[in-house]
C-alpha cells in the first residue's frame, strides 16, 4: 500500500443525471439553483470535479445550452477553482444535440467512445458523432472524461488520444454495475488498471459504480491508486434502506475511504495540477 500512501485522490461528484427523480430521493438537485447549493456542500466534503446534467421544469432530462451556462456561472462563483464538467451522454439528447452545450467552454466534458447496452436500451455512440464530440473538444479546450462501459472503450480511447484525436490528457473512468454492461468485477477492475499501466503509463484514470457498486467501486479506486467518482446520478442510497441525503454525504463517505488508505482529497487546484488543466 506504501506506494498509493500519499498521492492525491481526486473525487468527482455526479450531482445529478439523467434518471433520479424526486420521488426516488428527494435530495436529488433538479433546479440549477439546486444543483449549485449541492455542489457547493459536495465540494465542501472533499469534491474537486463537478459532473452535471441538466433537467427540465418537469425533471426530464434537458440539453439546454442556457442552463448549462447558467449552472456553469454559478460553480465558478460559488465554488472558486472547483472542475466544471459537462456530461455529453447520451440520455440528455440526440445526435449532435449531446454537444451542443461545448462553445460554453466547461474544464471537461464527458466523451463516450464506444456503444453499448444500458438496462432498456442500446447505448448509440457511433464512431462519426464520437469524432464529432472530440473534435468539438478540441476546437473549445476542453479535456475529455472517457467514460468506459467496456474494455473495448478503454482500447478506443487510447488509440484515439495516441492518434492525437482528444484534447489533453487522457483520463478514463471505468464504469461498472449497470445493468447489461460491464458488472461488478474485480478481475476485470484490475485488469482495467493493469491495461492503462501498461498501455499509456502517463494516462489518468478513475471508476465509478452504479447503485449499491458506488462504494465498492470507491474502495476499489482508492486503493488502486485511481481516482474515483460518487454522487446521486449513479447511486440514491446509503444502503439498502436509506436514502442518501445529500451529494455531500456521498463524497464524504468517499473521503473516509481516502482517509483509510493514506490518500489525501485533492483539492481542486490539486487536480488540476493531476488532470493537466488549467485554471480558467
Ligand atoms: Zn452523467
Amino acid at each position: 500500500m506504501s506506494d498509493i500512501a500519499g498521492k492525491p485522490c481526486i473525487l468527482c461528484c455526479a450531482i445529478t443525471g439523467s434518471l433520479p427523480r424526486k420521488s426516488d430521493n428527494p435530495a436529488v438537485p433538479i433546479t440549477v439553483t439546486e444543483q449549485i447549493e449541492s455542489s457547493h456542500a459536495a465540494v465542501e466534503a472533499g469534491a474537486s470535479i463537478i459532473h452535471a446534467h441538466v433537467r427540465n421544469d418537469d425533471q426530464s432530462p434537458s440539453s439546454d445550452p442556457d442552463k448549462f451556462a447558467a449552472l456553469k456561472e454559478g460553480l465558478e462563483r460559488h465554488c472558486p477553482g472547483v472542475i466544471v464538467q459537462f456530461s455529453t451522454g447520451g440520455r440528455s439528447g440526440a445526435g449532435r444535440e449531446r454537444g451542443g452545450m461545448l462553445h460554453l467552454r466547461p474544464d471537461m466534458a464527458s466523451l463516450s467512445v464506444g456503444s453499448n447496452n444500458f438496462p432498456a436500451r442500446v447505448y448509440e455512440n457511433p464512431p462519426d458523432l464520437v469524432a464529432w464530440l472530440a473534435t468539438e473538444m478540441q476546437a473549445h479546450n476542453i479535456t475529455p472524461e472517457v467514460e468506459a462501459f467496456d474494455l473495448s472503450h478503454i482500447l478506443q480511447a487510447i488509440t484515439l488520444h495516441g492518434a492525437g484525436k482528444l484534447q489533453g490528457q487522457l483520463y478514463v473512468q471505468f464504469v461498472m454495475g449497470i445493468k447489461n454492461a460491464m458488472p461488478v468485477d474485480k478481475e476485470v477492475f484490475d485488469f482495467y488498471v493493469h491495461t492503462m499501466q501498461t498501455r499509456a503509463p502517463h494516462a489518468k484514470w478513475c471508476a465509478a459504480g452504479i447503485g449499491a457498486a458506488q462504494l465498492t467501486l470507491n474502495e476499489w479506486a482508492i486503493a488502486a491508486g485511481g481516482h474515483t467518482r460518487a454522487g446521486l446520478e449513479d447511486n440514491i442510497r446509503l444502503d439498502k434502506h436509506t436514502l442518501a441525503p445529500s451529494n455531500a454525504a456521498l463524497i464524504a463517505r468517499a473521503a473516509d475511504l481516502c482517509a483509510k488508505y493514506d490518500r489525501p482529497v485533492a483539492t481542486p487546484a490539486q487536480a488540476r495540477t493531476i488532470l493537466g488543466l488549467q485554471s480558467r
